[in-house]
């Protein structure tokens, strides 16, 4: 006998699910931020839960969610352990996207006029990556940012050459890329280069390069201030061959392509989504703060102050203005909107709000909790450090808000001079 269940059931479901996992993430979040050491007992959860096949339909092994339930789910997640989500998310995400290239193929993987991937190629490598990931539970992750692009992905300086081995075509790759999230239990590594297509024109090459293979090697560079449990150590690439089928992806060389409305719709509703949950975790925890320290020279706690009830309050409007958007931003995604180009400027415009909002909003957390927030065993210190990065992922406040205003009146985003 099958059971169906709706939509809603399902939407509780999966955040009943990720409120137990953040729960239990979060005793360990502390320890593991301390010791700088990857949360691995947390993804052997995500694994058996299958949180990591979160998007992917329940007939095809999946948890059956949305890119909206993905939002809520990982919101809680971040509660509990805003490094575990940041990680995590960078698997969905990929998956997310995939499925949606799967499921609701573009006509071309790039705007008109440019070297177009073949809709049926897409979909081909889309099936094959989805089947490895979600039947081997592999993860996927890695490797676009450089030192020498930073978030400029459109123009990687890592290369693959193609030559043969031993008769069978291929490439050579060599280049170093930063940020590698989930570095210690990345199965498929899947690395931006500059390569050419048969006919030998510059494009822009995605390739998956799984984990043992000859030439890639983790240099343990990850010390940061914040994110310290996700291992975003360096991935350094050296005369590494790899077979012609390992390139899956193939665009013209530059920013944007229409692929990119699928790719920064799952990012971006994702990492706002994340984010809000750490200001979320810092907002709750200086609510119950204010609710129990009462210096002795007051009969009641701080929470009778008008200071504090309006710093409150100004968390709590700040945070249901990014939650709003976020999640309309994922509703409208999924009615089958924001799929033109000039529809990229809305869906960053989400992040940048939810992005910069949640570290506001920390900041009004830790001045509500005072100095003890500094003290290293107050977890107010740990939120106040891991908020900080929302806005460096791309797109960064800069480059967002150039394509946003150009959006607004009417500039192509690719028009130049710009202000440099
Ligand atoms: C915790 C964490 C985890 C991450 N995980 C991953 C990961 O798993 N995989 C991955 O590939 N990357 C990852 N990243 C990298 C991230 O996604 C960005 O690519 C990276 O932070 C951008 O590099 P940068 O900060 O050096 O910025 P840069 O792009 O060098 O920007 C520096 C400054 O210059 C401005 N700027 C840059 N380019 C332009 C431009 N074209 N126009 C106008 N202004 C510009 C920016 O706004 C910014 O102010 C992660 C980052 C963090 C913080």
């Amino acid at each position: 006998m099958t059971t169906t269940i709706s939509a809603s059931e399902r939407t509780q479901r999966l955040l009943s699910l990720a409120a137990e996992l953040a729960d239990d993430f979060a005793t360990r979040a502390d320890q593991h931020d301390q010791e700088n050491s990857f949360p691995f007992e947390n993804f052997e959860r995500l694994k058996e839960t299958n949180y990591i096949a979160l998007p992917v339909p329940e007939e095809m092994g999946g948890l059956g969610g949305t890119l909206l339930d993905f939002a809520l789910c990982q919101e809680r997640l971040a509660q509990g352990c805003a490094s575990t989500a940041l990680a995590v998310n960078m698997h969905v995400f990929a998956l997310g996207s995939m499925m949606e290239n799967l499921l609701n193929p573009p006509q071309t993987f790039n705007a008109p006029g440019e070297a177009a991937v073949p809709v049926e190629a897409m979909v081909t490598t889309a099936k094959m990556m989805v089947s490895m990931l979600v039947g081997g539970k592999s993860i996927i992750g890695g490797g676009f940012t450089e030192a020498e692009i930073g978030g400029n992905w459109g123009f990687p300086t890592t290369k693959a050459v193609r030559q043969e081995h031993n008769g069978v075509p291929g490439f050579v790759i060599n280049g170093r890329k930063q940020f590698t999230s989930l570095s210690p239990i990345i199965d498929l590594f899947s690395v931006n280069t500059s390569t050419t297509d048969p006919d030998g024109n510059p494009v822009i090459g995605l390739f998956i390069i799984p984990r043992g293979t000859p030439g890639v090697e983790i240099v343990e560079t990850w010390d940061t201030m914040s994110m310290r449990a996700t291992s975003s150590h360096d991935m350094v690439i050296k005369d590494c061959w790899v077979p012609e089928q390992a390139c899956v992806g193939l665009r013209a060389p530059g920013d944007a392509d229409v692929g990119a409305n699928v790719l920064l719709a799952w990012f971006c509703v994702s990492i706002g989504a994340v984010y809000t949950g750490v200001a979320t975790a810092a907002r709750n925890f200086a609510g119950e703060w204010a609710k129990t320290r009462k210096p002795i020279l007051f009969e009641r706690p701080i929470a009778h102050f008008p200071g504090v009830q309006f710093h409150i309050a100004d968390m709590d409007i700040e945070l249901a203005a990014s939650r709003a958007l976020v999640r309309e931003t994922a509703r409208r995604w999924m009615d089958g909107e924001l799929r033109a180009r000039e529809d990229l400027a809305q869906i960053v415009l989400a992040k940048t709000q939810a992005t910069n909002a949640a570290v506001r909003v920390v900041d009004i957390a830790m001045s509500v909790v005072g100095a003890p927030g500094i003290f290293r065993k107050n977890p107010m210190q740990r939120y106040y450090r891991d908020v900080r990065p929302g806005a460096f992922h791309p797109m960064t406040n800069d480059v967002a808000k150039e394509l946003i205003g150009k959006t607004a009146l009417g500039i192509a985003p690719e028009f130049l001079p710009r202000w440099g």
